[in-house]
């Protein structure tokens, strides 16, 4: 089978022919329909996660078919299943048993700690794996297992928050937009400085304002969520909720924040970080995104293309999500 390896850090993505893959007991083997690429797997290409192994397969936005199963599953060949970032906790650890597996001390994600889904054919723990509705597709589907996903978690940690901010427009924004605007809220959109694209792009899912970070909202907003990996927009943020409004961090890294005067942060205001996620966050979203219903945006690319893939998502120029189709053309 082919897959696209990064065997060192700060290096690019090399087609490599490798055997198939053999499930253990608990796994299953999936051939891979559909992967998005998601800014996390540029920072594990950037080596700014620790401890990140090489060679690895990236790729934890995986929607394929059940190709071969391992001893003690019972998921049928044939199965369309999601395989989202976390891979594996341990079930004994006090946030396991507290409700919180997103925050495992043993936790083991997919395409990080474990191979991912850039790739024909990859191995997933089959109690991690997500049932996904019939709709949408393959390609469309995919960007629903992180984007969607964390998206999900760190709307959630906005409470019912009616105004609503979203620095960065990119693949989990264009969710959040959709799901936000179902419950009824109003979206105010952040975009990079003349982006005009993403301002257009932000209107047409229904935002009720986009404009630069920088700029001010019309009305103060009851909570922001900063998608962009850029610690400078925390304090942009915080000066754009009210009293007592929520600024969450969606992203697993950010660059550093700048240090800002206790008066951002005083009035009650919560600044907080939004960390991987759970399984029930999976069941819960998955259940959702068909009654909204959900319609992701997607730019696809052969397996063989992903660092031109990456290459996009870094630039900015994705509207949307970038998705890996294993056997495709460009799209
Ligand atoms: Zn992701
Ligand atoms: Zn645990």
């Amino acid at each position: 089978m082919l897959v696209m390896s990064l065997n060192a850090p700060r290096g690019v993505l090399v087609p490599e022919e490798r055997p198939l893959p053999q499930p253990g007991p608990g796994e299953l083997r999936v051939k891979v329909h559909a992967c998005a690429v998601c800014r996390t797997d540029l920072h594990v290409m950037d080596d700014e996660l620790p401890g990140v192994r090489h060679p690895l397969v990236p790729g934890h936005e995986i929607v394929g078919v059940v190709d071969a199963r391992g001893p003690g599953t019972s998921a049928p060949v044939g199965m369309r299943v999601g395989i989202p970032w976390l891979g594996y906790t341990c079930g004994r650890c006090e946030h396991c048993r507290g409700d919180r597996e997103n925050l495992c001390d043993h936790a083991r994600f997919t395409g990080y700690q474990i191979d991912g889904g850039y790739a024909e054919y990859t191995v997933a723990d089959e109690r991690f794996c997500l049932a996904l509705p019939r709709e949408p597709d393959d390609a469309h589907a995919a960007p629903l297992l992180c984007a969607g996903l964390i998206g999900y978690r760190a709307l959630s940690m906005t409470g019912d928050a009616p105004r609503l901010g979203l620095y960065g427009f990119g693949a989990a924004a264009h969710i959040v937009a959709q799901l936000a605007r179902h419950q009824g809220r109003e979206v105010y959109a952040f975009v990079r400085r003349g982006d005009e694209a993403a301002t257009q792009f932000a209107m047409r899912l229904g935002c009720t304002w986009a404009g630069e970070a920088g700029v001010r909202p019309p009305r103060a907003l009851d909570a922001a969520i900063i998608f962009a990996p850029a610690g400078e927009l925390v304090p942009v943020a915080l000066d754009a909720v009210r009293k007592g409004g929520t600024v969450v961090c969606g992203g697993i890294h950010m660059s550093d924040i700048p240090s800002f005067p206790y008066a951002k942060l005083w009035g009650e205001r919560v600044l907080r970080s939004v960390a991987n996620l759970t399984r029930r966050d999976g069941e819960e979203f998955l259940r959702l995104a068909p009654q909204v219903p959900i319609h992701t945006e997607v730019r696809t690319w052969p397996l063989t293309a992903a660092n031109e893939a990456l290459a996009a998502l870094r630039s900015g120029t994705v509207a949307g999500a970038a998705v890996l189709v294993p056997g495709h053309a460009a799209g």
